[in-house]
């Protein structure tokens, strides 16, 4: 069953539709000033695409054109035609913003809606957003798909856990979206509260917005007692609702109507071999106000190769791996910190919440992991505490390569914003 007949079209007729769409959209990027010197300066319009394949005709755009067309360079439409913009995290550097027609946010809520219902979500559910709103599109981009759904809408906002219990009780809630780091914070705040978990009517958690590991996934799952799905998405793609795992939960089906995804070797620039792991590159077939063409997102990840038991025909890609700039060199080893939280995940003493510092010792970078330990483990106990710093390290260096200094610390005294937690500090030069 699927939400939309488009989820289950035949591998051709799916590709017609992405030539139609995507001829439609070149024409709309002649419009803004950006796309209009850049194809101009080509000689390409919307004849030269008779095929997804043609894509390749076009060049990049990367988060540096976005920037310095910042912020109306890449619009198509008149002013009066947009009704919302929202900006990513940016992490680094001067944000992006994307802005937003009614058409734009009709067919983004339609997306959602359609990921939400995938995951077994239905009209009369009770759904509540507990990640944040404003500018980050998990909270409204998440709401108004939910709404469209026909769920009745809790717009909680992120933190706050004793009024998010209490929400959760007294409304039956059903569903949740939850970014993974404030999930695991969750389970903790419900332990300490003596609630069960599995005393709530809830059964779906929708989570992403940030890197995790199967492992991460699975804890969520215990710790709550629901299914949490894999949910991917990023602004200058509108937000949530791009990528999705299915009830399979074997990798997330990238809607392939709205979007035409390639993977890419970062350096060369050129397609990867089948099922390999690059850099996802995007272009918007369904936006109006700010079309998008084969932007670099920088994340890693790969097809998979194969259909879905579920019968959705839009591939698939797996959990993001990292970012094609996210990679530590640390004595000459490249490290993901994925794979650091891949690691320490796997020790059972070890709590939810931990930070890579990068420093400088003499000439050297130097990696240090500071991870909460869980309270039952955290004793006064020298020789226990060493021998669980030593067992951290050594599994650290299984997976790394490098030696780690460890440092034990207790559980929640890693200071937790409410949005993304931050997993890499760089002190190098500030110590
Ligand atoms: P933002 O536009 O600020 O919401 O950030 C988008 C970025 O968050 C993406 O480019 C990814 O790097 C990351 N992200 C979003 N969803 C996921 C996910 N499910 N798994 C891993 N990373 C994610
Ligand atoms: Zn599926």
């Amino acid at each position: 069953m699927h939400y939309e007949a488009a989820e289950g079209l035949a591998r051709e007729s799916l590709r017609k539709l992405q030539t139609e769409r995507l001829r439609r959209t070149i024409t709309t990027c002649l419009r803004s000033s950006f796309y209009g010197s850049r194809l101009g300066a080509l000689g390409l319009g919307p004849d030269d695409f008779s095929s997804p394949d043609d894509i390749e005709k076009l060049p990049f755009t990367t988060k540096d054109d976005l920037r310095g067309n910042y912020p109306y360079g890449f619009l198509c439409q008149p002013m009066d035609q947009y009704v919302r913009l929202h900006a990513s995290s940016g992490t680094t550097g001067t944000p992006t913003a994307i802005f937003y027609t009614q058409s734009d946010i009709d067919s983004w809520a339609g997306l959602v809606a359609r990921c939400m219902y995938a995951v077994g979500l239905r009209k009369g559910d009770v759904f509540q957003n507990m990640s944040g709103y404003g500018l980050f599109t998990g909270g409204l981009g998440i709401h108004y798909g939910s709404e469209r759904l026909g769920c009745l809408t809790v717009p909680a906002g992120a933190g706050n856990s004793k009024r998010q219990l209490k929400l959760l009780r007294d409304f039956h809630v059903a569903g949740i979206h939850i970014i993974p780091s404030y999930a695991l914070h969750f389970a903790s705040f419900l332990k300490n509260e003596g609630v069960d978990p599995r005393s709530l009517d809830w059964r779906i958690a929708l989570i992403g917005a940030e890197p995790h590991t199967e492992e991460v996934r699975q804890r969520i799952q215990d710790l709550l007692g629901i299914k949490a799905y894999n949910s991917y998405g990023l602004t200058e793609m509108n937000g949530p609702g791009v990528a999705f795992e299915c009830e399979e939960q074997a990798g997330m089906h990238l809607w392939e109507d709205a979007y035409i995804a390639e993977i890419i070797d970062s350096e060369t620039g050129e397609h990867v071999a089948e099922g390999q792991v690059g850099e996802l590159v995007m272009t918007t077939l369904c936006r109006d106000g700010m079309p998008l063409l084969r932007y670099r997102t920088r994340d890693l990840t790969r097809f998979i190769p194969g259909m879905c038991a579920c019968g959705r025909t839009h591939v698939r890609i797996d959990r993001i791996t990292g970012r094609a700039d996210d990679m530590l060199i640390i004595k000459g080893c490249n490290i993901y910190p994925m794979q650091i939280e891949q690691a320490l995940m796997s020790v059972p003493e070890v709590a939810q919440n931990y930070v890579i510092e990068l420093f400088k010792e003499g000439e050297m970078d130097q990696l240090r992991v500071k991870v909460e330990i869980k309270d039952e483990y955290f004793v006064e106990d020298m020789r226990a505490l060493t021998a669980l710093q030593k067992k951290i390290a050594g599994r650290l260096r299984d997976e790394i390569l490098v030696t780690p200094r460890v440092e034990l610390v207790q559980h929640d005294s890693i200071p937790k914003g409410e949005g993304k937690a931050v997993r890499v500090v760089d002190l190098r030069g500030k110590e």
